[in-house]
């Protein structure tokens, strides 16, 4: 690979149709429309907007899943090669993609250990011995290192995930696309995988795309977020600024309608709201935390 590294994304357009037509007139749409973001090696990017903006089709083509109708990734310098090509097999080790639901990509017959250690032979002729270690220390950095034996169905959803993501990062990607990989989980079990991802990124000087329509989660974990609405990229920027004095009206709107989850939080935001001067909107929202 040349060392221009990250990723680029130049004026993504991906065009849906369902075939038919109304009216007379192709259904066709723009599910992602000129959309250019890049992401640096070891960078957090995170995109938020609502259900059906885009998100997982933009996703799809910076993780190369997916040809966009036009406009191009670079990966590190290189083109995706056409899916299914051997090229592309080559490519796909670089770039891992962790969904929502965890028990639908997992197999229900093999233990997680034998599953982490199937990703890595995949891609690279190993001992045995030494394939089991690497699956066994990988299980151990997500906090799986005593559970290696056990099938999908005796973990819980977030150790499910966590068994997920030690698999997609066994082969060493250089960017993984998580997309709304938190967002069936409890709360508090979030957080966890979120600190791990953190965590991982670190450790494994990983690039990460983070998709969520939960704008909470994706302001502890992102460098920098894009706010995507009806196929657009509305607004970027480094996350601080971004939630702190958004530019774009419609970031202002999504922003306001982040749920309060504590009355701390609320007290908090009212005092921003109001210049540090803690003069609530209303008062019997702000009891005392
Ligand atoms: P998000 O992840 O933000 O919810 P998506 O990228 O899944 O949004 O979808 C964006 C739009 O594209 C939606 O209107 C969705 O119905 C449509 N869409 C997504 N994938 C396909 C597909 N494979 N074929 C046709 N339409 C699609
Ligand atoms: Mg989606």
């Amino acid at each position: 690979m040349s060392d221009q590294a990250g990723i680029i994304a130049r004026d993504l357009v991906q065009v849906y149709s369902s075939g038919r037509k109304l009216w007379g007139k192709s259904d066709a749409f723009r599910a992602v429309d000129r959309v250019s973001l890049s992401i640096a090696p070891g960078e957090t990017l995170g995109i938020v907007g609502e259900s059906g903006s885009g998100k997982s089709t933009l996703g799809r083509m910076i993780a190369g899943i997916e040809a966009p109708s036009s406009g191009l990734v670079t990966f590190w310098g290189e083109h995706y090669a056409p899916a299914g090509s051997a090229e592309w097999r080559r490519q796909r080790r670089h770039v891992q993609v962790v969904f929502q639901n965890p028990a639908a990509v997992v197999d229900p017959r093999w233990s997680i250990h034998a599953q982490v250690r199937e990703a890595l032979t995949t891609h690279e002729r190993l001992a045995a011995s030494e394939a089991d270690d690497r699956a066994q220390a990988m299980l151990a950095m997500v906090g799986l290192g005593a559970m290696g034996k056990r099938l999908p169905h005796q973990l819980s959803g977030g150790q499910l995930q966590r068994a997920v993501i030690a698999r997609a990062l066994v082969i060493n990607p250089r960017l993984v696309v998580c997309d709304e990989a938190v967002s069936a989980l409890d709360v508090s079990v979030q957080a966890q995988i979120i600190n791990l991802l953190l965590e991982l990124r670190q450790k494994l000087d990983l690039s990460l795309m983070f998709i969520s329509h939960d704008l909470s989660v994706v302001r502890h974990i992102s460098h920098r977020v894009g706010v995507m609405h009806a196929g657009r990229l509305l607004e970027i920027g480094d996350s601080a600024s971004l939630f702190d004095n958004p530019q774009n009206d419609y970031t202002r709107r999504l922003l306001a309608a982040i749920p309060a989850d504590s009355p701390r939080q609320r007290r908090e935001r009212d005092m921003r709201a109001f210049g540090g001067a803690a003069q609530p909107t209303n008062p019997q929202l702000s009891v005392p935390s």
